[in-house]
């Protein structure tokens, strides 16, 4: 590839493409000092929702015959090639009618129409406004992900010679790629989506693959707050993150950022930047920690639930910890937190996981004659931030004394507490470490 600097990779999620001569002016704002763009897009806001809601409901004909109405609507002046991704959507949704069992590569295949039709749509729109743009969908660029549809990951060193190919030939030609975020094509040859949001993480696979100076990721109003606003009013912009800082906080469930976008950033020490279409102001730079500079971000997990097992000999029988972990995994039940003293393991898990998780462990109840109690309802409200064990001491008596549970590392701190005192504690830790915290 051919070029004076490394490129730019411009992501508008959903809600930012409503408006592409906005769009056309962010692009055209990004290409001055010759500097190559790539776009990456998700579909138009509420269109992966709504084939979501009819993958689950196959058999509502008449939920079949709305969403086309309602998809057709977000995408006025499709060109042909468009309006032929809207026939798909009808047969892939007429394949799920007749199928009978659930099959994850089918769902992820209706999936994928949101970003096809939102690339289509947006390159048709940018060319109307005399920008060259060119419609990509990334299985056929050659993006390749593992075989976990519906939550799959990219494989950077499979995908890098295509993608890199592909993308360099149309920007050789000067002309701008609009390339389909959300999936990639799987080992197997399959349509795989990276899960939902998965736009985010595309975008930086995409960055990372290019060698590109910088990644941003436009949204619409969204910006990265110390917590989220509907449930802490004062909650406050933060204007520049490490990548820890923001692979924790999308950890934790901070829908900001979806919790696989930073690591190919941070591999490759690309700056990434979270910034709002409608307000320049609004931005967060992800990048290396810098000396100096302190952050406190609050996020609240819930709801779930802690079941406590006691296990006679505690952590003393050999192995018990490693047993319950691979047991839950074989049963693909995820552990969201894992409590431990010598005689308790305090399990936190999904509401949904808790009858697979007690069917998975009824053989250490048995064998081990470990008892468990539970399930209690609990939220885990974390506080994040490089060098948070320092703030201990700024911890409001009761949130800790009262909690269920509670682990900490050098960069995140969380405390289980029943399910009604969540936003209490998440209120008054953010009290504590941002807005009264000591500068
Ligand atoms: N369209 C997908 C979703 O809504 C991916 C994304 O928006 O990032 O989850
Ligand atoms: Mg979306």
């Amino acid at each position: 590839m051919t070029r004076r600097t490394a490129p730019v990779v411009l992501k508008f999620g959903g809600a930012s493409l409503e408006d592409p001569e906005q769009v056309a002016g962010d692009i055209r704002q990004a290409q001055r000092n010759s500097t190559e763009v790539v776009v990456v897009a998700s579909a138009r806001e509420g269109v992966t929702d709504l084939l979501s809601a009819s993958a689950r409901h196959p058999h509502s004909q008449v939920q079949h015959g709305r969403l086309l109405d309602e998809i057709r609507a977000r995408h006025p002046g499709l060109p042909p090639v468009g309006r032929r991704h809207l026939d798909r959507v009808r047969r892939l949704v007429e394949a799920l009618e007749r199928s009978t069992a659930p099959d994850p590569a089918l769902t992820d295949r209706l999936l994928s129409e949101g970003e096809r039709l939102a690339v289509h749509w947006l390159s048709a729109r940018l060319r109307e406004d005399g920008i060259p743009a060119v419609p990509v969908e990334a299985d056929h660029l050659g993006l390749i992900t593992d075989n976990a549809y519906g939550a799959s990951c990219i494989l950077l060193d499979r995908s890098r010679a295509a993608v890199r190919r592909g993308l360099g030939r149309i920007l050789a030609r000067h002309d701008l790629p609009v390339v389909t975020g959300y999936f990639g094509r799987s080992l197997e040859g399959r349509v795989a989506t990276l899960g939902r949001g998965g736009s985010d993480y595309a975008a930086a696979g995409i960055g990372a693959l290019l060698g590109a100076s910088r990644v941003e990721l436009v949204k619409r109003h969204v910006a990265v707050l110390s917590a989220d606003p509907r449930e802490v009013p004062d909650a406050r912009p933060i204007p520049e993150l490490s990548y820890e800082e923001a692979e924790e906080l999308a950890q934790f469930g901070a829908r900001v950022l979806h919790p696989l976008t930073i690591e190919p950033a941070r591999a490759q020490g690309i700056v990434l930047r979270v910034r709002s279409l409608d307000d320049p102001s609004v931005v967060t730079t992800i990048a290396p920690p810098r000396a100096g500079r302190r952050n406190r971000a609050l996020t609240v997990l819930r709801p779930l639930r802690l079941l406590r097992l006691r296990v006679p000999g505690g952590r003393q029988r050999p192995g018990i910890v490693a047993e319950v972990s691979q047991r839950l995994a074989a049963a693909h039940v995820n552990l969201v937190q894992l409590y431990t003293s010598s005689a308790l393991l305090c399990l936190v898990l999904e509401p949904e996981q808790v009858l697979p998780g007690l069917r998975a462990l009824a053989p250490v109840t048995r064998e081990a004659a470990a008892m468990v109690d539970g399930p209690y309802r609990v939220a885990l409200v974390t506080a994040i931030g490089d060098g948070i064990l320092g703030d201990l001491h700024l911890l409001p008596p009761g949130t800790v004394s009262e909690a269920e549970g509670f682990s900490a590392t050098p960069r995140a701190l969380s405390v289980a507490v029943p399910e009604s005192r969540g936003t209490e504690v998440l209120r008054a830790l953010h009290r504590a470490l941002v807005t009264g915290a000591p500068t």
